[in-house]
């Protein structure tokens, strides 16, 4: 029985990794999902199997949770993701301190030693999985707090913050080093406290665009928080498992920080973006934007050779990636040359615009990642930016008071005319100014994504 279920581990654990190979790319995204999903199904059916005496408690268990994460799934907006992964991460978080409490006060049970004669090997396992646990459980509230407007998006900065937060991570392993010399439960309790700490202090100094790197961050924490919990439990799956989410996790951060040009050692020790004392806003004295309508939009894409369209988060507010593609393929059918220019951070969730336009059955041919399209934008004659705003915004670039200087933007402002469809002046996530709203070459459509977007098509006809 031991051998069939370690076989049948194997093969969840193998359709695991062929689920993130699957994920990698939109062709084959839906394939990974299939993979993914049929991993999880063998490792519950044996988990079921194994356990047999527990079936009871086990399947109270699927259905309390299984019921509130459906009813999640079902109400949650897309545009809420991030701030749903960000609480999702802090139950794993949570179970990992829950277990390692467990197994800590009732060693017996996990087959670790007797209370107060715990293996040191089992000790050091569990000590790691609970700091890892509670860092992820306080950082990922405070994501969540920050993503959902709960808790200020600003950084929260103060003197001395790294040496700080240095000094708690020193007496981290400090304390698990006297927890495996001592077995005490002051030890215990203590790394709780300092790595709950910990968690709160690396993440309120992240502010406003760097948020993406830290949902990522948070997701590979998650992972070796599952994976601390596997070496508590014996289980080899979740050990596999929660190594592939964070190493998964962890290159997902290294990419967005390469995007990003950040560091990524700092986005690990906690604390980055934090440096800039100024809300970038800049000053446009007497400087008007040109505000647009639907038929000047009209026109002007009806009379350009080359469109770049450019969507973000406003596009998946307003759900308007449909009629977007409705709006290219009349381009398109009228002789324009249509593309799509995707930022690794547009949205709210790496991946999120591709998602979208790919509901819209957009071709994927179409959609150009920041780096293959950036050159694109000088033989331009129109960006059509639908809902974005921080990936477009040329602070990046030249103020280096900005809170996002030295993020890759897209460099819409070099097509010859930039129309901008947002519903006012005001700013994006990164709470900054956008000077390129009163740009000579730039018309604002001020109204919502889809309607305005819908008006277009009406005036093309
Ligand atoms: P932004 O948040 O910078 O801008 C979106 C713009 O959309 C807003 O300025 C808003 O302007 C407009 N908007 C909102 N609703 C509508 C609507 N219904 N119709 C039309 N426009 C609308 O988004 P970007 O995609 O440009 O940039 C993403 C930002 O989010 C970056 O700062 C990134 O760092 C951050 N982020 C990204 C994550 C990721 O993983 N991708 C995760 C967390 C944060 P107005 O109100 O005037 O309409």
């Amino acid at each position: 029985m031991e051998t069939l279920s370690t076989f049948a581990y194997l093969i969840s654990a193998i359709c695991f990794i062929m689920a993130l190979r699957g994920l990698s790319g939109p062709e084959t995204a839906r394939k990974g999902l299939i993979f993914g999903a049929s991993g999880m199904g063998i490792a519950i059916v044996t988990t079921l199997i194994m356990s047999a005496h527990s079936w009871g408690l086990i399947t109270l268990g699927i259905l309390i949770g299984g019921s509130i994460g459906a009813v999640i799934a079902k109400k949650i907006e897309m545009t809420a993701l991030p701030q749903l992964v960000a609480a999702f991460h802090s139950l794993v978080g949570l179970a990992a301190v829950f277990v390692a409490a467990a197994a800590f006060f009732n060693p017996a049970a996990y087959g670790i030693g007797a209370l107060g004669d715990i293996h040191v090997g089992s000790l050091l396992e569990m000590a790691l999985g609970l700091a890892i646990g509670a860092v992820t459980f306080t950082g990922s509230i405070i994501a969540w707090g920050k993503l959902q407007g709960v808790i200020s998006g600003k950084p929260v900065v103060f003197p001395k913050q790294h040496m700080l937060n240095a000094a708690l991570g020193a007496g981290l392993v400090f304390l698990i080093i006297m927890l495996c010399i001592t077995q005490s439960p002051t030890f215990f309790w203590a790394i709780v406290l300092v790595a709950a700490l910990l968690g709160i202090l690396m993440i309120i100094p992240i502010g406003g665009a760097d948020m993406p790197v830290i949902v990522s961050m948070l997701n590979s924490y998650s992972g070796w928080a599952a994976a601390g919990i596997g070496f508590t439990l014996q289980n080899n799956l979740l050990i596999i498992t929660g190594a592939l989410v964070g190493a998964s996790g962890a290159i997902l951060s290294y990419i967005m920080c390469k995007a990003m040009n950040r560091s990524f050692i700092s986005v690990i020790l906690g604390g980055f973006g934090a440096e800039v004392s100024s809300a970038g806003n800049a000053d446009h004295g007497d400087r008007n934007a040109k505000i647009g309508s639907a038929e000047d939009a009209a026109f002007i894409m009806q009379n350009a050779s080359k469109v770049i369209i450019v969507p973000g988060y406003g596009m998946a507010v307003a759900q308007a990636q449909h009629v977007v593609r409705e709006l290219a393929d009349k381009l398109k059918g009228e002789g324009v040359e249509v593309i799509y220019a995707i930022h690794p951070v547009a949205g709210r969730m790496p991946g999120h615009m591709n998602v979208l336009l790919a509901e819209a059955n957009v071709p994927y041919d179409e959609v150009l990642e920041l780096e293959d399209v950036n050159r694109d934008f000088a033989q331009a004659d129109v960006a059509y930016v639908i809902g974005a705003n921080d990936i477009t915004n040329p602070s990046a670039k030249n103020d280096k008071t900005s809170p996002i200087y030295g993020m890759p933007i897209l460099d819409v402002e070099k097509a010859k005319t930039v129309l901008f469809v947002k519903r006012s002046l005001g700013a994006g996530y990164a709470g900054i100014d956008n000077p390129l709203f009163y740009q000579d070459n730039t018309y604002m459509l001020l109204d919502d994504a889809k309607k305005m977007t819908e008006n277009i098509v009406k005036a093309m006809e």
